[in-house]
């Protein structure tokens, strides 16, 4: 059936349930309806076109109209379209690319289990974590520890590990033995006057604090992302993970690194793990990992874990978890030509020149602006917090939705942004050149100005 492109708003705000939406902003204001793309850039069904500084959802990391990755989906679409991993079942482009990840992965992995999201991998982290403690006779080791400004996912245990409230309270979250520790947003929550390194500890200890309040033999382990992203793009303050682990260490609690956007390049790194020389117990990939050109996700298991699960196998049968399109052929095919252009095009050197350029060129461009009270980011990862006050940090008024203002300004100087509430973010495709980043810079420092004229 054709799609009535001019009629497409009107059949989208009548047929289509929007993820992450204000319900009374698309009544009221229609959707925006993206019709191609190619490299860095995208249109709109009117022909709008528009630098994609959000890389889609921080996924697109190759840039869109990829014809090696479009290849390797039609090839394997007509060579085996499907087939699972249900009992013992596989296919050669499955295996290969679980080898070709264990062979990429920052530490040692054993094994790596395939979902088609973030979320359904973290759910899948959640599920080995208690099935490895029953495994271990450790029935009461089962909580789990994220922070507040976190991003896990929006399953029904996800969501709750996810540490905004928005995502809590209408929805019943979060559902499940969860606790949430405080959010490292140094500029935010940092005592007046305190070194991020004091931050650091402070933050430790209030980890420490909260295991031994709860009782070690009852905490299972703490997610982290490496830089946080949805929650409002905080890079840990200096110092974080190294005050962390030795808590976790200490009290025998996993720790889960959620890779979902800093994997394979973002940060400038391979992975975040590199960056904060880490060695997670398990680690979640998915985004990047197709360039977003089909949907995947990869939970990374250590041999820690997989060992028992090995070796309780007789005992425990049926390893009973699973996705019908966990391992699915064409996701695999997509992934391997995705791991194959990160390694030949030097994909990962190019983010870290670029993202060099674009946390110096956003400092140059907003750094004293008065509306904008902190900017933050590592890599090809940068947020923008506006604030009424830079002096006091004070907040602009929530209802003026001013981070909104200036993610439409930007929209119609030709740049996708996202506002998480006031902190507007960055994140473009890692192929992105270095004039690329000038526009990019360009163009939202220009739309904060507007804005910025506007309140005046
Ligand atoms: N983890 C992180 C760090 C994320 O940023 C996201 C999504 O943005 C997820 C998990 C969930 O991924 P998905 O939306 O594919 O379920």
């Amino acid at each position: 059936m054709a799609i009535d492109i001019q009629r497409a708003g009107e059949i989208d705000k009548s047929s289509l349930f929007h993820a992450f939406t204000w319900v009374s902003d698309l009544k009221r204001e229609g959707p925006t309806i993206m019709s191609e793309a190619q490299g860095v850039r995208i249109r709109d069904i009117h022909g709008n076109e528009y630098i994609d500084g959000m890389a889609g959802l921080w996924c697109v990391n190759l840039g869109y109209g990829r014809q090696d990755i479009v290849q390797a989906i039609a090839e394997q679409s007509a060579r085996l379209s499907f087939f699972h991993t249900f009992n013992g079942m596989s296919t050669d482009v499955a295996a290969e690319c679980a080898q070709a990840l264990l062979a990429r992965a920052p530490v040692p992995m054993a094994r790596v289990f395939f979902g088609t999201s973030g979320s359904d991998a973290n759910e899948t982290q959640i599920k080995l974590i208690w099935y490895y403690n029953n495994l271990l006779g450790r029935p009461k080791k089962k909580k789990i520890i994220a922070r507040w400004n976190s991003y896990h996912g929006s399953g029904v245990v996800t969501g709750g590990l996810t540490g905004l409230p928005n995502m809590h309270g209408l929805f019943d979250l979060p559902l499940g033995p969860i606790l949430h520790v405080s959010s490292p947003n140094y500029y935010r929550y940092a005592p007046e006057g305190m070194s991020e390194r004091d931050f650091s500890r402070q933050l430790a200890a209030e980890l420490e604090a909260t295991i031994l309040k709860e009782g070690p033999e009852t905490v299972a382990a703490f997610f982290a992302e490496p830089v946080i992203g949805a929650g409002g793009l905080i890079p840990p303050p200096e110092g974080y993970f190294e005050e962390i682990v030795p808590i976790l260490e200490k009290y025998d609690v996993l720790l889960v690194l959620d890779e979902v956007v800093s994997g394979f390049g973002r940060l400038g790194s391979y992975w975040g793990s590199q960056i904060y020389n880490l060695k997670p117990d398990l680690i979640t990939a998915a985004k990047g990992v197709t360039s977003g050109y089909f949907p995947m996700s990869a939970s990374f298991v250590s041999e820690r874990i997989w060992s028992v699960i090995e070796s309780e196998a007789d005992r425990a049968g049926l390893f009973a978890h699973g996705y019908t399109y966990s391992a699915h052929p064409v996701g695999a095919a997509a992934a391997l030509a995705t791991l194959r252009a990160i390694d030949e095009e030097h994909i990962v050197e190019n983010a870290a020149a670029r993202g060099a350029e674009l946390q110096a060129k956003m400092r140059a461009a907003l750094g004293d602006h008065r509306l904008v009270g902190n900017i933050r980011g590592v890599g090809m990862m940068i947020g923008v917090e506006l604030v009424q006050d830079r002096a006091t940090k004070a907040p602009l008024p929530p209802a003026n939705r001013t981070g909104r203002q200036v993610l439409q300004a930007a929209a119609s100087k030709g740049l996708i942004t996202r506002a998480l509430g006031d902190t507007l973010v960055l994140s473009p495709p890692l192929v992105a050149t270095a004039a690329d980043i000038d526009e990019i810079v360009g163009r939202f420092a220009s739309a904060v100005e507007q804005v910025a004229e506007g309140i005046r």
